[in-house]
């Protein structure tokens, strides 16, 4: 079993001594405090690198923590490991006859699952097992407020179809599972100390990115993107750690749609987390339209780009998610912004490639846009966190500062195609920090 050190539990008599001390005298930053109700418990956090230190704090006399501390005084608690699979932690430890406080694991903080081990089976230490399962992104939806305002149960992946209603027209957002990407190009020059408040990273420092397509109901069915697909192979799958145990088949379903009812299929852009489900391999193995009726429609010099990849986007743009669309002849390709059914337009935003376009929906006096890999998750939220993938940062930049200020004039409801937690919200700004606010289904 491989282990990070998350977190070193301390229980503390006098907080503000304590914090004198740790956050004065060390002069290391504290996290807002967060409530554990059914512990009693009130937890600071102070980051430590890697890792953390857990400032606990009592909230009442039964809490575990104050009779920890009556018993033997303040001191180290408990030290936290993290592992990628605590059902196979707790079973191999079960094996080894090591004694256990949880049997088996059990809810924790912030949608994560825990396990205790007993101090006599760990040699007088108090040790806790976390798998974080969950990355920690609604962080950036509560940026600003108390960490205490955070749901835990909120924090779980989301997975299911979300549905939205704007004017006359219906949004159903779709997801294709996830894939998990390196945590630093996710977040280009912005430095780990402070993504990794917004994102929790694996072993091998990759963060989980959603893959949400959106169908838009209205004078016809249309999909916008449509996540990685079914073509890929083991090894792809490990290196992008390939989640797709509910994907875009199941949440087609759940929205009530097969693939025979989609008639358009729009292309943000034409990387395989986009496009990969845009063809299938049929029984013969040839690969062939997914969506047997549908139009697809991708930008010209999107498709002049994906079709001459050069050495930076090669393993971005894999060739049979959109040569066998035009080899069957389905294949739409337009060169500028256009409206392409009642309330639906494609916008170029250039940036993250030369002709990367979103999509912006409007029905009723009100606007939706679909900003793709503009603002791929929440976390992007502010101007300058930025993908390392991108070809054109500095068009990345110009194109959503403008974006931005036109969602707050219109208070856009925008749709996060990679944002593992939340498929749209509004973003607000306050006393200049920006923050998205999950919307209402
Ligand atoms: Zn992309
Ligand atoms: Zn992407």
């Amino acid at each position: 079993m491989k282990a990070i050190l998350d977190h070193i539990g301390i229980a503390v008599k006098d907080l503000a001594a304590a914090l004198a001390f740790y956050r004065d005298a060390l002069g290391l930053d504290v996290e807002p405090p967060e409530d554990v109700a059914s512990q009693h418990v009130r937890a600071h956090f102070v980051p430590v690198g890697e890792s953390k230190l857990e400032l606990l704090e009592a909230t009442s006399p039964e809490s575990a923590i104050a009779k920890y501390i009556e018993k033997r005084g303040p001191g180290i608690h408990h030290i936290t490991l993290r592992v990628d699979d605590i059902d196979a932690a707790v079973a191999q430890l079960k094996a080894r006859g090591a004694r256990l406080i949880d049997d088996q694991p059990r809810e924790g903080a912030e949608g994560s699952r825990i396990a205790f081990v007993h101090p006599g089976a760990a040699h007088g230490v108090l040790v806790e097992l976390k798998q974080a399962a969950v990355s920690s992104q609604l962080a950036a939806v509560s940026d600003g407020l108390s960490a205490i305002s955070r749901a835990p149960s909120a924090m779980a992946l989301e997975s299911h179809v979300q549905q939205y209603k704007l004017g006359n027209l219906e949004l159903i957002s779709l997801c294709d599972g996830f894939i998990h990407l390196d945590g630093g190009a996710m977040f280009g020059t912005v430095p780990k100390p402070l993504w990794s408040r917004r994102a929790i990273a694996d072993d091998r420092n990759r963060i989980t990115m959603a893959m949400r397509p959106l169908i838009v109901r209205g004078a016809r069915t249309m999909m916008i993107d449509a996540g990685l697909g079914d073509k890929e192979n083991a090894k792809f799958h490990d290196i992008y750690g390939v989640d797709r145990s509910r994907n875009l088949d199941h949440t087609l379903a759940e929205a009530g749609l097969s693939v025979e009812d989609i008639e358009i299929v729009v292309a943000s852009h034409l990387h395989f987390d986009h496009a990969g489900g845009f063809t299938t391999r049929d029984a013969s193995g040839r690969v062939r339209p997914r969506f047997p009726r549908a139009q697809y429609i991708a930008r010209r010099g999107e498709w002049e780009d994906a079709t001459h990849p050069h050495e930076r986007n090669r393993a971005s743009y894999l060739l049979d998610n959109y040569v066998p669309l035009a080899d069957a002849g389905v294949l739409q390709l337009v060169d500028e912004d256009q409206t392409i059914m009642p309330g639906v337009k494609v916008r170029r935003t250039g940036g993250h490639t030369m002709h990367h376009q979103m999509i912006l929906i409007e029905s009723g006096g009100k606007t939706a846009a679909f900003v793709a890999d503009l603002i791929p998750t929440t976390a992007h939220a502010p101007d300058p966190w930025i993908m390392g993938y991108d070809l054109y940062p500095m068009d990345t930049l110009a194109a959503k500062k403008q974006f931005v200020k036109e969602a707050l004039e219109k208070e856009i409801l925008v749709f996060f195609e990679h944002d593992p937690v939340v498929a749209a919200g509004y973003i607000r700004e306050e006393n200049g920090k920006r923050r998205v606010e999950a919307a209402a289904r």
